[in-house]
């Protein structure tokens, strides 16, 4: 069994909104550092082996080195910090802004040193109030300590809040930028990227909340404290939102590499009126499903996918026997269908049909065709849309398939 390693939620991080309360112990260390050197943010952050944690786990210092190569021209430049956080099961960014703002904002601003950023966003969803008004409040005394950041730069720094319009695709990255530029919230083609052509089309990146207050932990403690955080191979801490029918749903901050055991049976205290454990749902709905032969599975991105899973952003929603699985993935690609921005034909219609056909096996009428209908528009559908909503709506109902195939064959009437 893993011991519990908070950072992000130390006793000593969650301090609210009082900006002196969060220096007194031991904020802007980290942002002291980097002011020091600015040169080593990035390599301090490829030996720590942070990844992003809005569910893409690309590798930080390869995406902010994207980044680099373009022109300083004295015109703007953006960092984003990803707070849309809309699927069904995942509520670890509104928690810590909510909790804890300033390690947020402190890892925004080493990011704005690392990328020569003059603009810096915080783009939050408007349903989320209490991250909402602590951010405010949290940037609010910020102002008068950016001025050491804006001299490095050599440029005025601007740092505020911008709500998203707390759609589901308005989290995706081109579509923040869309949205931070005051439009509704269309994903765009890449490319070109966001690196090279964000907002207003200057270079811009685009980070989720929780990876950009990894950063500023790993800039005060150092790459090696950082990834001796993790278990076996994995690195840092993780927050798994937890959820569905366990004893104590909840935010947990465990080392990166957690089983999933772990984390249902110990930390979550078990399954719901002890019943017996049947599924979880990786890394929200966009995701893949690992059963109870999978509990071993250590939940870190490589380990998950010789599990032929993905760790997503941490979201667990645990499923217990006797529920649904067919109706739950129909809800879920209810879900991604009603979110569906509309501009690829694909994706707006061959959600809404896939979940159509999901509710007639669920209502058990359903037949082998329409399970073989599934299956064909599993084949067709991914890569067709601009974005990755289509791809996620099929993950689950192809996960869903492949480890429990007998739910959905039970349900047909021929
Ligand atoms: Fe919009 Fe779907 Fe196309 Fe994404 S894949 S751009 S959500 S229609």
């Amino acid at each position: 069994m893993s011991s519990l390693n908070q950072v992000l939620r130390h006793p000593k991080t969650l301090v609210g909104t009082d900006l002196d309360a969060w220096f007194a112990n031991g904020g802007g260390v980290g942002l002291a550092n980097a002011l020091g050197d600015p040169s080593a943010i990035l390599p301090t952050l490829e030996a720590a082996g942070l990844r992003g944690m809005g569910g893409a786990g690309f590798p930080i210092f390869r995406k902010w080195g994207f980044m680099l190569p373009s022109p300083r021209d004295g015109g703007d430049r953006y960092f984003v910090v990803n707070g849309n956080e809309d699927e069904p099961g995942t509520f670890k960014d509104r928690a810590l802004l909510a909790e804890s703002p300033h390690q947020v904002i402190e890892g925004a601003l080493i990011a704005a040193l690392a990328l020569d950023v003059n603009q810096i966003v915080l783009y939050l969803n408007p349903g989320a109030t209490d991250a909402l008004a602590a951010a405010e409040t949290a940037i609010s005394q910020w102002h008068p300590h950016l001025d050491e950041v804006a001299a490095t730069i050599g440029q005025r720094i601007a740092l505020r809040v911008v709500c998203s319009s707390g759609l589901y695709i308005g989290g995706e990255e081109t579509a923040v930028i869309a949205t931070v530029e005051g439009g509704f919230p269309f994903p765009r083609q890449k490319p070109p990227f966001p690196a090279q052509s964000g907002v207003h089309g200057r270079p811009t990146t685009v980070n989720n909340v929780e990876t950009v207050a990894h950063v500023t932990h790993i800039l005060r403690h150092g790459a090696e404290w950082y990834r001796n955080l993790g278990l076996g191979e994995a690195v840092g801490t993780k927050l798994y939102s937890l959820s569905g029918d366990v004893l104590r749903p909840g935010l947990y901050e465990l080392p990166m590499g957690t089983t999933l055991r772990e984390l249902v049976f110990t930390h979550g205290g078990g399954m719901l009126q002890g019943k017996a454990f049947k599924a979880v749902f990786t890394g929200g709905p966009s995701n893949t499903i690992l059963t109870a032969e999978d509990l071993d599975a250590p939940l870190d991105w490589d380990s998950l996918r010789a599990y032929r899973s993905r760790l997503g952003t941490g979201a667990m929603i645990v499923i217990s026997e006797g529920a649904s699985i067919v109706r739950r993935v129909a809800d879920y690609v209810e879900f991604f269908a009603d979110g569906s921005c509309g501009q690829c034909p694909p994706c707006k219609i061959g959600t809404r049909e896939l979940a159509g056909v999901l509710r007639t096996i669920d209502a058990g009428r359903g037949t082998q065709a329409d399970l073989a209908h599934i299956e064909h528009m599993c084949g067709l559908l991914p890569g067709s849309g601009r974005c990755a909503l289509v791809d996620g709506a099929i993950t689950v109902v192809d996960s869903a398939l492949a480890k429990l195939r007998d739910e959905f064959e039970r349900l047909l009437v021929d």
